[in-house]
C-alpha cells in the first residue's frame, strides 16, 4: 500500500495535487476538512459542533477526527492505498494514525509537506474564498488564525515524521505540474 500524507498550511495546494496523486496511484482521499464539511451539510450533530470551531479558525478535538478517519479505514480495506489531506494535524492524531494503520499491518509510506510563505498563502485563501464558498476563506482575520493554529500546533508533525525518516519538503511555488512531478518522484524513490 501506498500511504501518502499531504501536509502543509492551508492553501499550500493540497487540494490540487491531492486530485493529480488520487489518479495517478488510485489512491483513496480522505480529507477531514472535506468530511467535516459533509458532516455540516447533513447538519448531524457533529457537524454542528464541528462548524462552530471551523468558523472560529481553531480545530475541532482530535478524537472527532481520529473517530472519522477510523471508518473510513474500515470501509476501505481493499484500498491500494490512502492520501491523508488536511491530517494528520496534531502529534496526538499522528501517533493514532500509525496505531490505526498497524492494526492492518500498515504504515506511512511518505509525508510529502509543500511549503508556501505567509503572504502567498494569504492572496491564494482569499482568491480560493471569492469562488468556493468556504466562509473561511473569506476573511482576512480569519485566515490569519488558521495559520497560526498550523504554525502552533501542525508544524510539530512535520518533526514526527522527520524522526521517523519519512519527512520531505517541497517548494509549493510554482508550476503545478512541476510540483507533481516533483511529489511523485519522491513517492516513487520509496514506493516501487
Ligand atoms: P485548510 O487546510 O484550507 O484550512 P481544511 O479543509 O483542511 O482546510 O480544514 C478546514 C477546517 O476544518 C480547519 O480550520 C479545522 O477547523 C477543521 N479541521 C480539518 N481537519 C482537521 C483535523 N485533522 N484536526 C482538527 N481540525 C480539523
Amino acid at each position: 500500500m501506498l500511504n501518502l500524507v499531504l501536509f502543509g498550511p492551508p492553501g499550500a495546494g493540497k487540494g490540487t495535487q491531492s486530485e493529480k496523486l488520487i489518479d495517478k496511484y488510485q489512491l483513496v482521499h480522505l480529507s477531514t476538512g472535506d468530511l467535516l464539511r459533509s458532516q455540516i451539510a447533513a447538519q448531524t450533530e457533529l457537524g454542528l459542533r464541528a462548524k462552530a470551531l471551523m468558523d472560529q479558525g481553531v480545530l475541532v478535538p482530535d478524537e472527532v477526527v481520529i473517530g472519522m478517519i477510523d471508518s473510513k479505514l474500515r470501509e476501505n480495506q481493499a484500498a491500494a492505498g490512502f492520501i491523508f489531506d488536511g491530517f494528520p494535524r496534531t502529534v496526538r492524531q499522528a501517533e493514532a494514525l500509525d496505531d490505526l494503520l498497524s492494526q492492518y499491518n500498515e504504515q506511512i509510506t511518505v509525508m510529502v509537506a509543500l511549503e508556501v510563505d505567509q503572504e502567498e498563502l494569504t492572496k491564494r485563501l482569499l482568491l480560493r474564498g471569492q469562488s468556493s464558498g468556504r466562509p473561511d476563506d473569506q476573511n482576512e482575520e480569519l485566515i490569519r488564525r488558521r495559520v497560526s493554529e498550523y504554525n502552533e500546533k501542525t508544524t510539530p508533525v512535520a518533526g514526527y515524521y522527520q524522526q521517523q525518516g519519512k519527512y520531505v519538503g517541497i517548494n509549493g511555488i510554482g508550476d503545478i505540474e512541476d510540483i507533481f512531478q516533483t511529489i511523485s518522484n519522491e513517492i516513487e524513490k520509496r514506493h516501487s
